[in-house]
């Protein structure tokens, strides 16, 4: 540990706030920064971390390359008329999800998934029978999926899909692959979609990334501060921005697994084999949202009304009616067509979204059709897709890229949660533990500053 104490309590008081990164004249030396723990990514596992930090009395700085926080997580409060999530928006498992109780105690209002979704085949209700056949084929294959996961066989769901699905095998490899997953059913391990913590979910009335905002107030967040390189050969760990060096005892490292893989953040030494073999195997999919404006409720859409859509091909879409009772609607796509979709660029996505309409919701709908925005975590450089997927035989990487590099890294994020993978409760959890995992490392408390930190999860 470099440096004082009482100094960087000093820095910390004085960055209690969120910061921009300040722009360096000429000749200017960049600052160094030293604390405890620096983390990387003001998203809900960097949050996290640093609230724990914090309250266990370590000094931290959180680097974010982003001009806000949340990453992932994300809610857009202006363009709709109402909070609209870009990013996450279903809050998972509710009961395991820690970010629950902190919603709640903060005043966020917290409400029930309709869940039961309407069925629809090309743009009608189900005839006599249809919907009982689909429910059916849905439920073989959940439970040939289930069973295979819970014997612990490492394959992937496609080859445990029952052969009797008949016209509903591409909905339903669209439900449990591209749309559950963000990747395609030949890609995704028993074992670890098994592992996934699935209850009724809930939705956030003022947005699931205005929770993780609002638990990020008063916290040392530089926004706008791309980290380049993290040189952890010495005896701590610097971190390199544009705007300056931050040294710390411990880096927590809670970017995508997309974006680590990328190699834009240089490591020095190289992230060692057995982290960066976990890090190509829980790469992440895609999943973006399509989100229509519907004028005048032509489909007399409950709020919040899930549809599934009965598919012929994997370019579909899963439509969320009237997100809080507004008149916008997601239609979501996921996996290898909503890559390519990203890839093509905005006006091509809201070329399909318009298509889908017409032809999957009918012509009441088409003619109401207004406005279309689209999402673009796929073409993000700072995420560069959803979330973290193991493919078969990976799911044990989930705990091996959490584990201490050197006594000086931790990664986090929602790759390195086993049962809330891919969810903001899984990265909050995540971010918890590496922030315990860094105060062991880190030197003994001071007497007096002790604090009693909440127990883990697990
Ligand atoms: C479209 C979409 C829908 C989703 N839906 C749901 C849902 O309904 N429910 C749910 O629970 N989850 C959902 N998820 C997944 C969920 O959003 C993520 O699992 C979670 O938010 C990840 O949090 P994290 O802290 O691990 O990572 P992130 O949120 O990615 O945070 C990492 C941060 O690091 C920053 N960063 C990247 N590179 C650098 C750099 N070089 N220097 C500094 N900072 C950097 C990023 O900008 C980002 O803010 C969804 C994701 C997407 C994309």
């Amino acid at each position: 540990m470099n440096g004082s104490l009482m100094t960087r309590r000093g820095l910390i008081a004085g960055t209690a706030t969120i910061l921009s990164a300040p722009a360096l004249g000429q000749g200017t030396r960049p600052p160094v920064v030293d604390v405890d723990v620096v983390v990387i990514g003001a998203g809900a596992a960097g949050i996290a971390a640093a609230r724990r930090l914090k309250a266990a009395g370590r000094t931290v700085v959180v680097v974010e390359a982003k001009d806000r926080i949340g990453g992932r997580a994300h809610t857009d409060v202006v363009t709709f008329g109402v909070p609209m999530d870009l990013g996450a928006h279903w809050i998972h498992a509710p009961a395991d999800n820690p970010v629950v109780p902190l919603a709640k105690a903060a005043g966020f209002d917290l409400y029930d998934d309709p869940e039961r979704p309407r069925l629809l085949i090309k743009g009608r209700g189900p005839r006599e029978g249809e919907r009982e056949s689909f429910a059916g084929a849905l439920r073989r294959s959940q439970r040939a999926i289930l069973d295979a996961g819970e014997a612990g066989r490492e394959v992937p769901l496609s080859e445990v899909m029952p052969s009797d699905l008949a016209d509903w095998r591409p909905t339903i490899e669209f439900l449990r692959g591209a749309w559950d997953s963000g990747k395609e059913t030949s890609e995704i391990s028993c074992v670890d979609f098994y592992n996934a913590l699935e209850t009724r979910d809930q939705f956030c009335r003022q947005g699931y990334g205005a929770v993780i905002e609002k638990l990020g107030e008063g916290l040392p967040v530089r926004l706008s501060t791309a980290v380049t390189r993290v040189d952890w050969s010495g005896r701590g760990v610097t971190v390199e921005t544009p705007s300056g060096k931050i040294q710390a005892r411990v880096a927590i490292v809670t970017v995508s697994t997309a974006v680590l893989a990328s190699n834009v953040i240089r490591f020095a030494p190289a992230i060692p084999k057995r982290q960066l073999d976990a890090i190509q195997a829980l790469g992440c999919g895609a999943y973006e949202h399509l989100i229509v404006h519907l004028a005048d409720n032509p489909m007399d859409a409950k709020p919040d009304e899930p549809f599934v859509v009965k598919a012929d091909t994997s370019a579909t879409a899963k439509p969320l009616a009237r997100i809080g009772g507004s008149d916008w609607w997601y239609l979501d796509i996921g996996g290898k067509f909503a890559r390519d979709l990203a890839n093509a660029g905005p006006t091509a996505m809201k070329a399909f979204a318009a298509e889908f309409v017409g032809n999957e919701l009918g012509p009441r709908a088409r003619r109401a059709l207004g406005e279309i925005h689209v999402t673009s975590w796929t073409t993000d450089p700072f995420i560069r897709g959803s979330w973290s997927v193991a493919g078969p035989g990976a799911t044990g990487q989930r705990l091996r890229l959490a584990e201490p590099v050197g006594q000086r890294l931790l990664f986090a994020g929602e790759a390195t949660d086993d049962g809330l993978w891919g969810t903001v409760g899984g990265a909050w959890a995540s971010g918890e533990r590496a922030a315990d995992a860094a105060v062991r490392i880190v030197a003994p408390q001071p007497a007096g500053n002790r604090q009693t930190n909440p127990p883990n999860r697990r």
